[in-house]
């Protein structure tokens, strides 16, 4: 499911999907985030389920929590925070110019809006990408299982 999502994206977004990883459960979240993360904003943040996507320049990887997928709306959330995290990856692969994200744990949470230029792209961008396939994302959502990982 979020694979497509990522496809209906420009081929830079398109992320080896071993590097996208999805918890539906918030403790093994909080858990990886103990033996991946030291970062204590993570870790305080996932305990309190307020995180909902976290992207690492480390490896590369992208982190999504879908506790709250129990509607619509929550499914297009985490559509939404995925795109977030995708613009993550996009500005410290392609645009290092422009953003430094160097050994950076970059984490989206409910609350602590957060006005770093980085955070404000990857809004946008997520807003961006949520209107231009709106109508291809309410198909998906209307269909798909959230239930089931990716
Ligand atoms: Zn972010």
């Amino acid at each position: 499911m979020l694979i497509e999502c990522m496809n209906l994206l420009h081929e830079d977004y398109h992320i080896d999907p071993k590097k996208i990883k999805v918890f539906n459960n918030r403790y093994l979240f909080v858990i990886y985030g103990l033996l991946k993360e030291f970062d204590i904003g993570y870790i305080k943040d996932a305990f309190y389920s307020r995180t909902k996507g976290t992207y690492r320049t480390g490896d590369d990887n992208i982190l999504i929590f879908t506790y709250d997928l129990n509607g619509k709306r929550h499914a297009l959330n985490t559509i939404a925070t995925f795109y977030h995290e995708l613009r993550h990856y996009y500005q410290h692969n392609y645009k290092t110019n422009k953003f430094n994200l160097n050994s950076a744990t970059l984490h989206m949470s409910e609350n602590g809006y957060n006005t770093q230029p980085h955070e404000r792209d990857a809004n946008r961008f997520a807003s961006r990408m949520m209107n231009k396939h709106r109508k291809k994302l309410s198909e998906l959502t209307d269909t798909f299982n959230w239930n089931t990982t990716l």
